[in-house]
């Protein structure tokens, strides 16, 4: 009945809004009456804006619409659906919000996307057992605002306001998952509609329990699965309670080494730190003029405490001595919720901060992790590359009234759209949001090969950058002798995404991260579940 035709034309470097060259194939009207019969005519939408709407994420992947949208109501229509498509041959696109950076959503092969944000509500809520079930488009916002009034709350907070099972789908975590995990940690069951239509209960039907040794965890496997294995219907999330007292901080350091030695000495003091993100100074600087923060423009860390009051002090003290130690000032508390609140979102609001300090240009975002002990030195290396590759920021950027003072940041920002350096650094997780002109196609480049390191012929701690201070218009970034972000991660036994996911971009890094038989182990996975590979074809593997 479908008739799918189209060529791979995906790739990097097309933005929202855009959709691609290339001949989107057509669902016949017969197949596209029976989705109707489904879920409802209002409910499905073939109109090119809408579809564009649903072909890309937030990152630079290039839009690729699918060729119809559906928004199925409850569990039983996506049953349906995904029989239907299914017996049918076409594809199937999961979609939660669309905050993805990893090209997730992109139809690369067209088929129909399954906008899963109508089933919004909250199915059951297990205080005395500390959890929660939830419909696929509830967010975390949205969780937390229903919590409010029970002393419970659910921690993992990626900068977007995400769907939860989005978020199980990319094996998401965000500033707090140094102290409660990520999604991994805090998935207890899912429910998810196979390709072929039936319902899978990763954990057992109705079951919330914390730990178990029954069979493969067939949970784990669908946290991450990035929509290629089923549709995630249901999540049932741990909750945590809200600690009696809670405190945050800022604080500024002569050098990046100095705060990433202060994040390591203060997890090896074993204070329970609930955050402790770091931002370079290009990105305290954006943060300043983006969320009207008045910080010191240095390398900086974001802390947060939870505790008792009397828990707090020590955690605290302990924490100001070991910042003390590594040479960090500009101490700023914040106890009032008020202010921790604008603290935090400062901090969400890093992406569009980095964005906003080149208008018109477009974010790339990396995504490594590495063990907590390799941490110093591939920031300071970093650092180092996107200044050799005039990854620095310019000099034209006008400055905003009231941002920051003093520092690091008014000279790093000499040239080029700026490179910025946040991370979660407590769980070794870090990201670089490079600006790039979506017109420039040598920028464009520059900042690919600086996220894949095309230039891995070279030596991993090169110094000096003489071949990088060219860069700008001239000769293939491919020719550098770098070995930046994921392979440098991988090198230092880390992994290529910490939160992200694998995505379109990622798949040659997943193959060297866990090998040969590691991918085919995933394949053989993939081709049980899902034999005719329709489920989000073109992603993870
Ligand atoms: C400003 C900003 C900050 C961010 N910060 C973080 C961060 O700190 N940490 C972090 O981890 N991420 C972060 N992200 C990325 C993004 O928010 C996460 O990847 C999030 O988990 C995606 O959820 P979503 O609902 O938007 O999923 P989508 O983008 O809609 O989809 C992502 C992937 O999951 C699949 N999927 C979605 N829903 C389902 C479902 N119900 N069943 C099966 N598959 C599904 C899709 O097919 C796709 O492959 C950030 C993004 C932005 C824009």
């Amino acid at each position: 009945m479908a008739n799918l035709l189209r060529p791979a034309t995906w790739g990097l470097f097309s933005w929202r809004g855009y959709c691609s060259r290339g001949t989107q194939g057509r669902l016949s009207a017969g197949f596209v009456e029976a989705l109707k019969a489904i879920v409802g005519s209002p409910h499905v939408s073939t109109a090119a804006v809408v579809r564009e709407q649903h072909g890309h994420d937030e990152s630079m992947h290039m839009c690729q619409p699918p060729d119809a949208v559906v928004w199925p109501q409850n569990v039983e229509q996506v049953s349906q659906l995904a029989a239907l498509c299914y017996g049918q041959g076409v594809p199937i696109i999961p979609f939660g919000t669309g905050s993805g950076l990893e090209g997730g959503v992109c139809a690369v092969q067209g088929g129909v996307c399954v906008n899963l944000i109508r089933m919004d509500r909250i199915l059951e809520l297990n205080p005395e057992d500390f959890s929660v079930v939830v419909e696929p488009g509830v967010t975390r916002k949205a969780l937390n605002t229903h919590l409010r009034d029970c002393g419970l709350w659910f921690p993992v907070d990626p900068g977007a306001d995400a769907s939860l099972c989005g978020m199980a789908a990319t094996g998401a975590s965000g500033t707090n998952s140094v102290r409660y995990g990520t999604m991994r940690d805090n998935v207890l069951n899912l429910e998810v509609v196979l390709p072929g239509g039936r319902q899978l209960h990763t954990a057992g039907r109705g079951r919330r329990f914390w730990k178990s040794a029954a069979g493969y965890n067939l949970t784990g496997l669908f946290v991450g699965s990035e929509g290629t294995l089923g549709l995630i219907t249901a999540a049932t999330l741990r909750l945590h309670p809200v600690p009696e007292a809670t405190v945050a901080a800022t604080c500024a350091f002569p050098t990046v080494q100095a705060a990433v030695d202060s994040t390591v000495h203060i997890l090896q003091a074993a204070v329970p730190v609930a955050r402790i993100e770091f931002l370079d100074e290009v990105m305290m600087d954006a943060c300043n003029r983006h969320s009207k923060l008045n910080c010191y423009v240095a390398p900086t860390l974001f802390l947060e405490f939870h505790g008792s009051e009397q828990a707090l002090a020590e955690q605290v003290q302990r924490t100001e001595e070991v910042i003390r130690h590594n040479g960090g000032s500009h101490f700023s508390w914040a106890k009032e919720a008020e202010e921790r609140s604008r603290l935090w979102a400062a901090r969400h609001n890093a992406w569009y901060a980095s964005l906003a300090l080149w208008p018109g240009c477009k974010g790339y975002s990396t995504d490594v992790c590495v063990p907590i002990s390799r941490l110093s030195e591939i920031l300071v290396q970093t650092k180092e590359d996107l200044e050799a590759w005039r990854l620095t920021g310019s000099a034209s950027l006008p400055r905003a009234p009231g941002a920051g003072r003093g520092g690091a940041g008014a000279a790093a920002l000499s040239f080029g759209p700026p490179g910025t350096v946040v991370g979660h650094v407590g769980d070794g997780n870090f990201h670089c949001i490079l600006l790039v002109d979506p017109e420039d196609p040598e920028e464009l480049l520059r900042a690919q090969a600086f996220a894949e390191q095309l230039g891995r012929s070279g030596r991993s701690g090169r110094r000096g950058g003489a071949a990088g201070r060219g860069a700008r218009g001239e000769g293939a970034p491919a020719e550098r002798p770098f070995r930046l972000p994921p392979r440098r991660a991988l090198a230092l036994h880390g992994t290529c995404t910490g939160e992200h996911g694998i995505g379109l971009g990622k798949r040659q890094l997943l193959l060297e991260e866990v090998g040969v038989v590691g991918m085919e182990t995933m394949r053989q996975l993939k081709a049980t579940l899902d034999p005719r590979g329709l489920m989000n074809p073109g992603k993870v593997l």
